[in-house]
């Protein structure tokens, strides 16, 4: 279904780019041997090229280019063998050498796609134009003296993927679906750790709007935004915005604005600076990176399985539904834990165990599946007591709230407290015979017609056996008895 807003001058259509900024983990930065490491003692990860000292030469870090060409063969990417570095050049007092060294005409990755999945069950692709490597600056503190800013230089020439997506998102919910799921592609790959809150990834976001079938109209680009709901409300806030100006009869002018989630309004910050501003030219201590298929070819081999092939094999292997797998594979240690669960099991009634019960208790306790006390073997060890017939389904999840309070394995609770399933047909039989007594004036509704009072039949063995009655053996004797 698209999404479209209503103006007074009829229907109007959201066309959105995002250029996203992910940084690259590496241990040492894109052109000099300083740490990455986040949080030191402001300026104690600096080396002379990080600081812009004269005659420095930067040297270019294997690994970053390694984690570009993975993240581009992820991104089902063109890899170009032959990219350049360039000198984007412009003043700032988180700059030290005046210019930023990018990748501007040839970037290392081309054209690519990433599948989306949007909350009707449709998916759509939204194509990436391009991927290319660039340093980050540093960072200002204006918080510490009353007359004086400071300048930290530790995350000044951290290498940075910039991955700009083609105008291709059509809807606040596109562009959130799209971020979660480079985001998860990032994180698989292990090539950014996808953390928005501590500005590890951030996103431009360039919005227009159009009148349906038309041509793109002129574009605003809201400046690092931090957050997937902040980018969705911008869209909107920005898209809302842009049709009152057209529907005035005026013209949006191409701008860079800022969001404001306090106000709900975006603001302008500058208009649009060209390239020719940045005077974009070759960096002439920078030869060429040139690097070899066979490189690229066993990078390819060794990526590890992704998201959307993982949720496809899951679909396939343990015959679950699209949209459990999707949410089991949304990240890579819930599909490792379910993986290890469904082995040699039912797969569905895993997928049921660990997207229910599991996942709420986890839920209810604020505890990462890292942090669970209960073990996948465990878990696992569970499913086989129902499969088995020694407890079942309902007390399962009695025994599973244990588990998550002790840590125990789930047979010790069963022996420790009398859990065991009763399939004593004698037994049982004679349970209901007592009912039956018992409720005679519901044993003539019940034989007058009124099924529904089944139910109750069931929960009254269920209750004099301490929920412990094999369920189906229940259901045969109660019918029998019953129907008679
Ligand atoms: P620049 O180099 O000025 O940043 P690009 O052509 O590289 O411009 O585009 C930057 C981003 O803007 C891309 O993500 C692209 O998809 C997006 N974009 C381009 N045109 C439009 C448009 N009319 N509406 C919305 N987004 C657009
Ligand atoms: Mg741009």
């Amino acid at each position: 279904m698209t999404y479209t807003l209503e103006g007074n001058t009829g229907t109007w259509e959201i066309v959105v780019g995002l250029e996203v900024h992910a940084q690259v983990i590496s241990q040492s930065k894109l052109f000099s041997g300083a740490s990455t490491l986040f949080g030191g003692e402001p300026n104690s990860h600096v080396s002379l090229v990080d600081a812009g000292f004269p005659g420095m030469l930067p040297v270019i870090n294997q690994e970053c280019v390694r984690q570009a060409v993975r993240t581009g063969l992820g991104l089902k990417a063109h890899i170009n063998l032959e990219s350049r570095f360039d000198r984007k050049n412009y003043f700032y007092a988180d700059l030290p050498t005046g210019y930023q060294i990018s990748q501007f005409e040839h970037p290392i990755i081309g054209t690519g796609v990433v599948l989306i999945e949007l909350s009707d069950g449709s998916t759509r692709e939204i194509g990436i134009t391009r991927l290319h490597l660039e340093q980050d600056a540093g960072k200002l503190m204006h918080d510490q003296d009353p007359k004086r800013s400071f300048v930290d230089l530790n995350r000044a020439g951290v290498a940075l993927m910039e991955i700009v997506s083609e105008p291709d998102i059509r809807s606040p919910e596109e562009a959130g679906a799209y971020l979660r799921k480079l985001r998860q592609i990032l994180r698989y790959l292990g090539t950014c750790d996808g953390n928005m809150e501590e500005g590890s990834m951030r996103a431009d976001v360039n919005v227009s709007v159009r009148k349906a079938g038309e041509p793109f109209r002129t574009r605003c680009e809201i400046k690092n935004v931090n957050s997937i709901r902040f980018v969705m409300q911008a869209i909107e806030i920005e898209a809302t915005r842009q049709i009152e100006i057209w529907e005035a009869g005026g013209e949006v002018d191409q701008e860079t604005r800022l969001f404001d989630p306090n106000k709900g309004e975006t603001r302008s910050l500058r208009s649009k600076e060209d390239a020719h501003d940045y005077r974009y030219f070759p960096d002439p201590d920078l030869l060429p990176l040139v690097i070899e298929q066979d490189w690229v070819d066993q990078l390819k081999q060794t990526l590890p399985e992704l998201p959307d092939e993982k949720r496809a094999r899951f679909q396939k292997e343990y015959g679950i539904t699209a949209y459990d797998a999707g949410v089991l594979v949304a990240e890579q240690p819930t599909a490792d834990f379910y993986e290890r669960v469904a082995k040699g099991r039912d797969g569905k009634s895993a997928s049921a165990w660990v997207t229910g019960d599991f996942f709420a208790a986890l839920n209810r306790t604020g505890k990462s599946i890292e942090e669970s006390p209960v073990s996948s073997e465990n878990l696992g060890a569970m499913l086989d007591l129902i499969a088995d017939g020694t407890i079942n389904g309902k007390i399962a999840k009695d025994v599973l709230e244990t588990m998550f309070e002790t840590g125990e394995a789930p047979l010790e609770i069963v022996e420790r407290k009398g859990l065991r399933q009763v399939t004593d047909t004698g037994a049982l039989e004679t349970a209901a015979d007592d009912i039956i007594t018992k409720h005679a004036d519901k044993v003539t509704e019940y034989r007058g017609g009124k099924d529904k009072l089944f139910g109750f039949f069931v929960g009254q063995m269920m209750k004099a056996t301490g929920g412990k009655a094999n369920p189906a053996i229940v259901n045969d004797i109660l019918r029998k008895k019953l129907d008679a």
